[in-house]
């Protein structure tokens, strides 16, 4: 599981794999002659009928550089790969609300000294008075950080993680009120960067195009699918799958979810929408017992290409 190919400033996520990591990496996989579609590797799953350590490449969300960078790899490689879309920010001049968010508190360089916001019922208030201003030290620290794995290192961290917790489970149109909310604390409008938007609509049908690529579904607005009922679950799903096939022409049969967060609810929307299989990012290897709504996937990390060669044995030795 891939999501943005390219360099980053922070990466708490750990979702980042630098282009020339990320070429070392499809020569690794190249070199075990073991890669198919996940179409393939799905239709043999429900047929029961899977080759050993197969391997197959996703890639969530619909950054650009999906479009910029890993297809040119992928086609010249001759790797396929399947792109799960998040449709909202497609064409878009918008950053996804979690890479703004972690910009503005992690790398403004002068913050108030006092942050108060209420989410829903809790209000989350905090003294910055400490880090308003951005040390040298602070950045270093924020570049570095693996939330993930890793405590946050600064109050602003801090407060980036807790406000980040908050909006993760916000319907749409909440999280970007709030957004507003701290960019009017801060006294700043949306800044976006290039390199942390969507692609455009003809980017992603000429993505789509291409014989390496296939496209999935991960709804509309990056919902967190488990903190919504089973009618706005149904409703983010069905507005990303019509939206994508009607844009490329092509059957949207596979489902990742964002954040990996799903429910039994989950299970009934996508059964209703036909799809054949639903991703998490639970590490775990596809097996023909298994849920077809419930395959999990391995996260590929920045890594070059003799890093990542141990990194795959890890994982099969896994399975
Ligand atoms: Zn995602």
């Amino acid at each position: 599981m891939y999501h943005r190919i390219g360099e980053a400033v922070s990466d708490v996520w750990d979702i980042a794999v630098s282009a020339s990591n990320f070429e070392e990496q499809l020569q690794v996989l190249k070199s075990t002659g073991r890669v198919i579609s996940l179409p393939e590797l799905v239709a043999g799953m429900h047929q029961k009928n899977m080759k050993p350590n197969r391997i197959a490449l996703t890639f969530d969300d619909g950054y650009v550089d999906n479009f910029l960078t890993a297809k040119p790899l992928l086609e010249h490689y001759q790797i396929p790969a399947t792109f799960f879309i998040t449709s909202v920010n497609l064409g878009q001049h918008q950053e996804f609300w979690w890479d703004e968010l972690e910009h503005l508190f992690l790398f403004t360089e002068q913050l108030p000294a006092y942050f108060s916001l209420k989410i829903q019922d809790t209000l989350l208030e905090y003294n910055l008075s400490g880090e308003a201003f951005l040390q040298e030290e602070q950045k270093r620290k924020h570049r570095k950080w693996k939330a993930f794995v890793q405590e946050p290192p600064t109050v602003r961290a801090q407060l980036f993680l807790d406000v980040w917790c908050h909006l993760r489970p916000l319907p749409a149109a909440e999280q970007q009120a709030q957004l507003q909310k701290i960019r009017d604390w801060l006294g700043v409008k949306p800044e976006v960067r290039a390199a942390y938007k969507s692609m455009t609509i003809k980017q992603l049908q000429e993505l789509a195009q291409s014989d390496f690529c296939t496209i999935g579904a991960h709804t509309h607005n990056h919902a967190a699918l488990a903190a919504h009922n089973r009618a706005y679950q149904t409703s983010e799903l069905l507005e990303n799958q019509r939206f994508l096939k009607e844009t490329t022409g092509q059957e949207v049969n596979l489902l990742a979810y964002p954040y990996g967060n799903y429910n039994e609810d989950t299970f009934y929307a996508a059964a209703d929408l036909h799809f054949y299989a639903g991703f998490t990012t639970e590490a775990q290897t596809v097996k023909p017992d298994l849920h077809p709504y419930g395959l999990g996937r391995f996260q590929v990390k920045n890594m070059n290409g003799a890093e990542f060669q141990n990194q795959l044995l890890t994982w099969e030795s896994n399975s």
